[in-house]
């Protein structure tokens, strides 16, 4: 598997594999690699004949005080996850080749982008949708493949890639969990032992407030409650859990509509977030 910084080079290989007749899906990441990660690989490999991810921890995406300089990185042993995982490149581009000086252009999907995530981490979608407009032009694939983990992020990328009418079509693909339930992230590596068992309260405490909406209860006390029982596991604080409309996520009163349940929390220093779909209730 080669590993490939170059824009030209990058772009010339895609576009050899398809003159070849594949269809290519890429799969962008910030590394730190996991299996939830390589299931999108995976997936990419099920709906197309190659694949390609890239690496690229996204300066513009991180707020000033969050963790952009201790995030994970270690990009040897992300190819040879990468490379088992049968993926046929690894683009990892220098931050002075995607931002080179002069760098001014901005993509910001409004509303979609606004709530929950955008509400709590001003400025993150703008840096999520900026990098991955440029990841798309920049490597051109079939299918683009991205986590329900970042429910959000996942709807942000759809809208933009249908109101920019980028000529790839947006996979998404199921979160991979850890036995307790916990979703696998790249930040669970900052969990100290005690932090990490008391972070299975955010999914179990998400699955409690499911069942609860889906069976008809009033949904304010349910999310609520839920908040309570993230404080009492050990989480310092709660940004949000809130029930949004799936696809646009603006906030919902009640489950009358295709819903997703969301949630932010921190315990100690990490920020985790998690998502559930939640059935519609008639
Ligand atoms: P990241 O490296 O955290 O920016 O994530 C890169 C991609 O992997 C995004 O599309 C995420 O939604 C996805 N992802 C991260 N964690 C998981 C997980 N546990 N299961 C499935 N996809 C994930």
């Amino acid at each position: 598997m080669e590993i490939v910084r170059d824009v030209r080079e990058m772009r010339a290989m895609i576009s050899k594999f398809r003159e070849d007749g594949a269809k290519v899906a890429l799969v962008p990441t910030m590394g730190a690699l996991h299996a939830g990660h390589l299931s999108l690989v995976e997936a990419g490999l099920r709906n197309a004949d190659k694949c390609v991810a890239s690496v690229f921890v996204n300066p513009k995406q991180f707020g000033p005080n969050e963790d952009f300089s201790r995030y994970p990185r270690q990009e040897a042993a992300d190819m040879e996850l990468l490379r088992a995982a049968g993926c046929d490149a690894l683009f990892a581009p220098a931050p002075e080749t995607v931002y080179p000086s002069g760098f001014a252009t901005t993509v910001s999907v409004a509303q979609t982008g606004d709530t929950l995530e955008g509400a709590h981490r001003p400025g993150h979608f703008d840096g999520v949708s900026t990098i991955v407009a440029k990841l798309l032009i920049m490597t051109l694939p079939d299918i683009a493949v991205f986590g329900e983990k970042d429910w959000q992020q996942l709807a942000v990328i759809r809208r933009m890639a249908t109101d920019l009418d980028l000529p790839v079509r947006i996979v998404g693909a199921p979160t991979i969990r850890d036995r307790d339930g916990l979703a696998l992230s790249s930040r669970n590596t900052y969990l100290s032992d005690a932090e990490r068992t008391a972070a299975a309260a955010l999914p179990a405490s998400l699955l409690e407030a499911k069942r609860r909406i889906e069976k008809g209860e009033p949904v304010p006390p349910v999310l609520a409650q839920a908040t309570n029982i993230l404080l009492q596991a050990g989480f310092s604080s709660v940004d949000y859990v809130a029930l949004a409309d799936a696809d646009s996520l603006q906030p919902l009163p009640a489950a009358d509509r295709p819903a997703r349940l969301l949630a932010a929390a921190r315990i100690g220093t990490t920020r985790l977030i998690d998502n559930f779909p939640v059935e519609q209730v008639a």
